[in-house]
């Protein structure tokens, strides 16, 4: 039963990153203003928004202009229940449950846009950051000073790359390392860096190889920072202990 209230909270909650992700770059009111078809403005039916379902429901259209909706709506909200499925057997329904939901659906919403329109926007970092200090009321075992220094350890070699090689970051990237620096702790800070760089070099790779893309274009870099941030949120501590014992051997 509980895992049937965690898969409607979190289907919810994605249908809601739906919103932010289409709505943010436009700058249009997400709190207010009922949803409606982009394409012919129709106001949708409630069971048009029945998270995932609907989709299914529509055949991907829109019931009045039969104008083709993108899967990524139901993507997200199946990627959101898949998240929630996995803070859930993490950290049990507890407080930290929704602290970390909701970061990690932060980061999706920010990987979605930054994917979408190459930049991050800033109330996203802020809420980030809001979120990084009720943890912190939460979790004071990862200590103020351990803090501090996550919030410039990835940041502040990435400010330094963009002043010497210029728009090789984004701001926002940079923002988003600021806030998810104070949220982990330099270390596990660490640990989300490496793994963004990594994973995008990988990505990086692949379009050069597969000729989508010339050594000039650029590429978003807060999906990669993003997946870090949540492989290093629910491993980083298991991954610096293999680590460790690894370099002590
Ligand atoms: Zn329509």
């Amino acid at each position: 039963m509980i895992y049937f209230y965690v898969f409607i909270l979190c289907s919810c909650v994605g249908s809601f990153a739906n919103v932010l992700i289409y709505r943010l770059p436009k700058k249009e009111n997400f709190v207010n203003g009922r949803s409606y078809c982009p394409n012919c403005h129709h106001i949708l039916r409630m069971r048009d928004m029945i998270p995932i379902f609907s989709w299914f429901l529509l055949k991907g259209k829109c019931h009045w202009c039969q104008h083709k909706i993108s899967i990524r709506y139901p993507l997200v909200e199946i990627v959101s229940v898949g998240i929630g499925f996995l803070c859930f057997m993490n950290v049990g329904l507890s407080v930290d449950f929704f602290i970390i939901f909701f970061i990690c659906e932060l980061l999706l919403v920010v990987s979605v846009i930054d994917f979408n329109t190459m930049m991050i926007p800033n109330g996203l970092n802020v809420s980030l950051a809001i979120l990084a200090f009720i943890s912190y009321w939460f979790h004071p075992e990862i200590s103020l000073i351990h803090r501090l220094i996550g919030m410039i350890v990835i940041s502040l070699p990435m400010f330094v790359m963009n002043l010497i090689v210029s728009h090789s970051f984004g701001g926002g990237d940079v923002k988003l390392m600021i806030a998810a620096g104070f949220l982990l702790g330099w270390t596990k800070t660490l640990v989300a860096g490496l793994i963004g760089i990594m994973s995008a070099s990988i990505y990086a790779l692949y379009l050069l190889i597969k000729k989508r893309a010339s050594r000039k274009s650029h590429m978003p870099f807060g999906p990669f920072l993003s997946l870090g941030i949540m492989m290093s949120l629910f491993y980083g501590t298991s991954m610096i202990d293999i680590y460790l014992q690894l370099v002590n051997f």
